[in-house]
């Protein structure tokens, strides 16, 4: 028998696989989910207040998801948006109605990343000015401009120059505004309640005075809602909870609930200005995403999901200030647990009492991104759990 050249060099296959090595992995390996659970290949059943960063917002198996992927893939897998289809029309509408925003036409992408790389683009483009405004501790995502506008970037964005000059300010600091946004600022980019930066809300006041300084200036104002919106919040989009309109809303994540999906609400004003070839993609909206887009925002309306966002949001503040946690701060499902020691020490006895929760970019806030469908008795079992951590 002969030896592979190499045969020493490769691991077990168990243990090798050719995955890049970017990401520090989770000790569990999950081979089956549904609802709010997950199963491991050693056969725990974890309850899952992650979501999968944000993403399974039906939980895993829904009824609807499945039907609607399993009989679009049969009508039409794909087609491009050169050719019309019923399907995508039927989903941009259907988004619009959800979002109940004056905001009139929808861009399909297939990430978070790409809805903003899309809307900065469009602001640079009408406004044709040169600077951004973003806030400390956002993130927007890993391509050239949305990485431009995540906080703390530096340490991994690579390109020898961003796209735009970009000024950050810090949170809700209503008084740093009027310095930073001027006459040359093409937009301002805000998430209306920070994701990656430790489930931290904006608050109306302070996107009030966003959205006024930037009416005064004719910057452009884009809320990220890739995180916090399609019901994250338990309303449609942060946007709505707050009663600030912005000029363009990204969105993504919870809106495929597991298939990859984004998207570009535009105001009328800026769709007007949309030239033939301006924007492209190949993937974006393909039917396969329209359908399921279409899917998770009947079953959100249909089965009531933003009362239940509200109502076992509001239990999780209730039950869940006790053990190590002394304080919940962010919205709905996007919820920052404070914590007495460092974040990640928590989410590590959690996950061996098989609860699976976030960290932040803050190191004291163990974020919490559940399926809208999670329910009183899981907050139970989160309760429990804490209360047996030492405090
Ligand atoms: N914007 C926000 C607020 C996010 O939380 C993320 C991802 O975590 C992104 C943008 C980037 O989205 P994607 O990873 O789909 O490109």
């Amino acid at each position: 028998m002969t030896t592979p050249h190499n045969a020493a060099a490769v691991p077990p296959p168990a243990t090798r696989d050719h995955l890049a090595r970017v990401f520090a992995q989770y000790p569990i390996e999950v081979v089956a989910a549904d609802d709010v659970w997950l199963t491991t290949r050693d056969g725990r059943r974890i309850l899952d207040l992650y979501g999968g960063h944000a993403v399974a917002s039906l939980g895993y198996g829904h009824p609807r998801w499945l039907e609607a992927l399993e009989h679009q893939a049969r009508e039409v897998s794909f087609q491009s948006n050169a050719v019309p289809m019923d399907v995508r029309a039927r989903a941009a509408t259907r988004l619009i109605e959800f979002a109940g925003l004056p905001l009139d036409t929808v861009f399909f992408v297939n990430s978070g990343a790409e809805a903003n790389e899309n809307a900065l683009r469009l602001a640079c483009r009408t406004t044709g000015r040169g600077r951004v405004v973003a806030m400390e501790g956002s993130f927007h995502g890993r391509s050239a401009a949305a990485a431009a506008v995540t906080w703390g970037s530096e340490k991994w964005y690579g390109f020898p120059q961003r796209p735009f000059a970009v000024d950050f300010v810090p949170r809700r600091d209503a008084r740093a505004l009027e310095s930073a946004i001027t006459d040359d600022t093409a937009a301002v980019i805000v998430e209306p309640v920070q994701g990656v930066g430790g489930a931290f809300d904006m608050g109306r006041e302070y996107l009030e005075a966003v959205a006024s300084r930037c009416r005064a200036t004719g910057a452009l104002l884009i809320f990220d809602e890739v995180q916090c919106g399609v019901g994250r919040t338990g309303y449609p989009f942060a946007a709505n909870l707050y009663g600030v309109v912005p000029d363009m809303l990204t969105t993504a994540k919870a809106l495929g609930a597991g298939f990859p999906v984004g998207a570009l609400l535009l105001s009328p004003g800026l769709a007007g200005e949309l030239k033939l070839g301006e924007l492209g993609t190949t993937f974006g909206g393909g039917p396969m995403a329209c359908a399921v887009i279409e899917a998770v925002l009947a079953a959100i309306d249909e089965e009531k999901l933003l009362d239940n966002v509200r109502a076992v949001s509001a239990l999780i503040r209730d039950r869940c200030v006790l053990g190590p946690v002394t304080g919940i701060q962010g919205e709905g499902f996007l919820l920052g647990l404070r914590t007495r020691m460092p974040a990640r020490d928590v989410h590590a006895a959690l996950l061996e009492r098989d609860i699976l929760t976030g960290t932040s970019g803050d190191p004291q806030v163990l974020r919490l991104l559940p399926p809208f469908t999670l329910g009183a008795a899981h907050v139970e079992m989160l309760a429990a759990a804490l209360a047996g951590l030492t405090p």
